[in-house]
């Protein structure tokens, strides 16, 4: 067995029987709460229902047409506590494996080459999205739908945000991502790669460049760190993950191939670190969270996968600092600790036991321990309001920003959180845009 076989990675998609059959162990629920369980409004009981009755054309509209990234979405989402968690069939036997159902679906649209989306009739208004992860995406079809002029401004050189460039591929192929783009395509969203929004005030220009309205998407890119000092041997997990996905491994594989790696952190990115160390032949790879087993941030799938592949958990460790020699890494300094009371997340707080600290010899760390708001982001959008963590201030309804004409969603308003709240975002900032370009369109 290699270390792949332990981790979920992308399920082979089930064929038409499997689908069909699952499908009909459904319960058919009057107001079916895994429909509820979604936070982007998928409609699993309508779709499910669909499916059974052999109507595949209609189960796949009802999935893209609330979610353009439905393919992405139905390999991402955790739905065993979303819509899978919900599945009234649990108590009886096991839950309705939602999200397989709804990823043979939507490849179903794709080998059939099903179009769903055509551009609205044209009307006048142009709007500008900034970024273009899921956020960006869903806000951009939305708007186009209605017939306005859509261009996503994107600073990286290809679309997707954290489903490019932070996702490791085993988990979201190219493939997945590049067939839900093709809807965006076909609605003539309009993409500017390698065009990063910058500089004072560049958001309000846009303003001022003729675009009507603005859409906020940037996500959170800035990696939170333990020490900011260059290191050799220590990377940061949005940097490592980036260039996994981008397969630039010459400055990896002399860190990796055959040595001991440690990964802080307790969550879904942590664990998506240690997969991609033993992907690049890591021969012990150490899990260092200052927390249990039982706070881990990370999905429970996620924890026991790493459990089963081997991964070293060293739980109720914290960092302190690294050992180095010519800048070199050498070691990582750790302190014990034992949990106190609970802290403002309704968990017990690490509190580090006084002289327990110990060395562990280590070839490469990579820091999994968050990220946050670019430094130069309010500044680029300077009247915008902005909360201590530089996470923008929206009207939940409506995504609208403190200044008017500009909106925002995604990881810049929540903070890091999933696939589909982000979707979620662009879908209800999108409404907003869309009355408000009327609003214009009548006082034109
Ligand atoms: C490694 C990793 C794994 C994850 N796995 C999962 C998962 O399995 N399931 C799940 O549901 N969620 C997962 N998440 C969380 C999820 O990916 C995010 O919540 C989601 O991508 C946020 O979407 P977004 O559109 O707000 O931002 P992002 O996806 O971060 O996209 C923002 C985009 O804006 C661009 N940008 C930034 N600044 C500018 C600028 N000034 N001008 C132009 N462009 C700019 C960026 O380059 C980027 O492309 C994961 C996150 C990470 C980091």
């Amino acid at each position: 067995m290699v270390y792949s076989d332990h981790f979920k990675g992308m399920e082979k998609g089930f064929d038409v029987h499997q689908a069909v059959a699952e499908a009909n162990r459904c319960l058919l629920c009057h107001d079916p709460p895994c429909s509820r369980g979604c936070p982007g409004g998928t409609d699993p009981g309508t779709f499910i229902r669909k499916l059974r009755l052999r109507n595949i054309t209609g189960a796949i509209r009802t999935i893209k047409q609330n979610n353009i990234l439905g393919g992405s979405c139905s390999v991402l989402c955790p739905t065993a506590r979303l819509c899978e968690g919900e599945c009234c069939a649990t108590d009886i036997d096991r839950p309705i494996q939602i999200g397989r159902i709804q990823r043979f679906l939507v490849e179903q649209s794709w080998i059939q080459d099903v179009k769903f989306f055509e551009k609205g009739e044209a009307r006048a208004g142009k709007v500008a999205v900034v970024g273009s992860g899921p956020a960006g995406l869903s806000c951009a079809a939305e708007v186009a739908k209605g017939g306005y002029q859509v261009t996503v401004f994107e600073s990286r050189s290809e679309v997707g945000g954290v489903l490019r460039y932070g996702v490791p591929s085993h988990r979201l192929s190219t493939t997945i991502l590049e067939n839900d783009l093709r809807s965006l395509r076909e609605l003539g969203v309009e993409f500017r790669c390698d065009s990063p929004v910058q500089g004072d005030g560049a958001a309000e220009d846009l303003l001022n460049q003729g675009f009507d309205a603005v859409f906020l998407a940037p996500g959170l890119w800035k990696p939170i760190r333990l020490k900011e000092e260059d290191i050799e041997g220590v990377f940061t997990a949005t940097d490592f993950l980036s260039s996994m996905r981008e397969k630039k491994l010459d400055g990896l594989a002399p860190f990796f191939s055959g040595k001991d790696v440690a990964v802080i952190g307790g969550g879904s990115v942590a664990i998506d670190c240690v997969e991609s160390a033993l992907e690049l032949g890591a021969r012990d790879v150490y899990l260092v969270y200052r927390r249990s087993f039982t706070q881990m941030p990370a999905e429970e799938d996620e924890t026991l996968s790493a459990l089963r592949a081997g991964i070293h958990f060293l739980l109720l460790n914290q960092p302190v600092d690294y050992v180095t020699e010519n800048d070199t890494l050498k070691g990582i300094r750790l302190a014990r600790t034992q949990l106190g009371e609970k802290d403002a997340s309704g968990r017990r707080r690490p509190v580090e036991i006084p002289g327990s600290e110990w060395v562990l010899a280590i070839d490469a760390v990579i820091e999994a321990i968050g990220s946050r708001a670019a430094n130069d982001s309010p500044q680029w959008y300077p009247s915008v309001k902005v909360n201590s963590k530089n996470l923008v201030e929206v009207d939940r309804e409506t995504g609208a920003t403190s200044t008017k004409g500009i909106f925002a969603g995604g990881d810049i308003i929540n903070g890091p959180a999933l696939v589909i709240d982000a979707i979620r975002d662009g879908k209800v900032a999108a409404t907003a845009i869309k009355g408000y370009l009327e609003t214009l369109e009548v006082s034109k």
